[in-house]
């Protein structure tokens, strides 16, 4: 390795420590340095709006990987230190601290975070966003002396915190722009069955409303002012309008972005020898059908983008791939997504909403290509198979609970 120069890369989460990894485990042998503006170590950020928030999980338990996985693989992790500039023609990045480090390849895992929300009292004390493990345990100690939070955004992070203040005994309201919850990620029945169930917790939901303005008292969030004129009193807001990708150094370097940094199936930039995987990545589209590239935010799409960039690396070519998968905790509710749907396809319901076990499948052409499950573990691994393999289920047997999906013989 030595007098190699490095493979670099800048954000230290599950995009940048997967594509080290499988680097290595793909047998390249230069040496790898993994940059993290953040100071803690690499850690799980799906529990920050669930476990940790409820208070059932603790901050020591979040290390994405045991301290012998950097030794192992031989990644050279350094944390607290955050990257400024980028030259792809000099192969170079600049550091906070005024250093550069020359690269062999460059991987941006930048990530992303939070849409700030545009109202006037944005920037209270007691309003909070939701990213990172530093954002978490501000909220988290806030929630301690809370009595009503106030959550701006009904989509997955909203609703968790939602679930997981309810779960901590405080009144919870939450503020919908959309005229549903989750519009953009579920369908108008799987909508409904969420407010439902948020509401038989106790929160209020507001669909099909816009928070005017916060105001305060003394420097402190007291009320949401809504735009029909209504006033939420609340002593926390948490705020979830969404995620913006980190594409700073890259629009900084000129390279092609587009709501993400363009790459192809192997996570190539437009720029020679600078990588990209994770949330801040757009995929371009392989057959140029003029659609957008898309930019999923996900484990899934993290670790299966990395996999593909180190592959690609490495010579071995194993493009991006495989169904895309989510889940989201709320209560006692699992709700597990797989595939993307579109407008036209058919949802055909299995199982029983008001038990809160059913699943939504999605199906185009008769061929099965996305589930969404509540509490239907078993049901959702076999649909993402029958989603892999592009099988056709016949609708009426899927919607008949007395038919055993695992004895189904899907046609190709
Ligand atoms: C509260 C919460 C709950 C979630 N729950 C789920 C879930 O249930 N299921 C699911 O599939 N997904 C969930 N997600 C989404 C999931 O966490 C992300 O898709 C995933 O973290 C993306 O990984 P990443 O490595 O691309 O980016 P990130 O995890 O965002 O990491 C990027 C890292 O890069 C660092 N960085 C950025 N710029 C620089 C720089 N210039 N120099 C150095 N470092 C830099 C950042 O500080 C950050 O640490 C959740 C996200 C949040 C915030």
């Amino acid at each position: 390795m030595a007098g190699k120069l490095p493979l670099v890369i800048v954000g230290a989460s599950y995009a940048g420590t997967r594509l080290a990894a499988t680097a290595r485990e793909l047998g390249y042998d230069a040496p790898i340095i993994l940059l993290g503006e953040e100071s803690h170590r690499p850690y799980q950020r799906p529990p920050l709006s669930k476990g940790l928030l409820a208070g059932s999980v603790a901050p020591g338990e979040l290390a994405l990987w045991g301290e012998a996985f950097y030794a192992n693989h031989a990644i050279e992790l350094r944390s607290g230190v955050r990257a400024t500039g980028l030259d792809p023609r000099a192969r170079e990045v600049r550091l906070h601290d005024g250093s550069s480090l020359r690269y062999a390849t460059l991987a941006l895992t930048t990530g992303a975070r939070c849409r700030a929300l545009a109202a006037p009292g944005a920037g209270l004390d007691g309003v909070f966003a939701l990213r990172d493990l530093d954002d978490a345990l501000r909220l988290h100690a806030a929630l301690a002396d809370a009595t009503r939070v106030c959550v701006i955004g009904g989509g997955f992070i909203g609703l968790e915190v939602a679930a997981s203040a309810r779960r901590r005994g405080l009144a919870v309201e939450v503020v919908e722009s959309a005229p549903r919850l989750l519009a953009r990620a579920v369908s108008p029945r799987l909508s409904g069955y969420l407010e439902r169930a948020h509401r038989l917790r106790g929160v209020q939901v507001r669909p099909g409303r816009q928070v005017r303005a916060l105001r305060g008292d003394a420097g402190r969030v007291v009320a949401a002012e809504l735009d029909d004129g209504a006033r939420i009193a609340c002593d926390v807001v948490v705020v979830g309008v969404g995620a913006l990708p980190n594409v700073e150094l890259a629009e900084q370097a000129g390279l092609l972005t587009r709501n993400g940094i363009v790459v192809d199936g192997f996570g190539r930039t437009s720029a020679p020898g600078v990588l990209a995987a994770g949330d801040v990545a757009s995929l371009a589209p392989v057959d140029g059908d003029g659609s957008p590239p898309l930019r999923l935010e996900s484990i899934h799409a993290a670790n299966e983008g990395a996999r593909a960039a180190a592959s690609g690396l490495c010579g071995q070519m194993r493009a991006f791939g495989g169904v895309p998968w989510f889940w989201s905790d709320q209560y006692e509710l699992k709700l597990q997504m797989a595939g993307l749907t579109r407008a036209g396809d058919t949802a055909v319901l299995r199982g029983d909403p008001e038990a809160d076990r059913f699943s939504e499948f999605h199906l185009r052409d008769d061929r099965v290509v996305a589930a969404h499950s509540v509490n239907r573990p078993g049901e959702h691994m076999l649909a993402r198979r029958w989603i892999e393999a592009g099988a056709r289920i016949d609708a009426g047997m899927l919607a008949d609970t007395s038919v055993d999906l695992k004895g189904l013989q899907p046609t190709p």
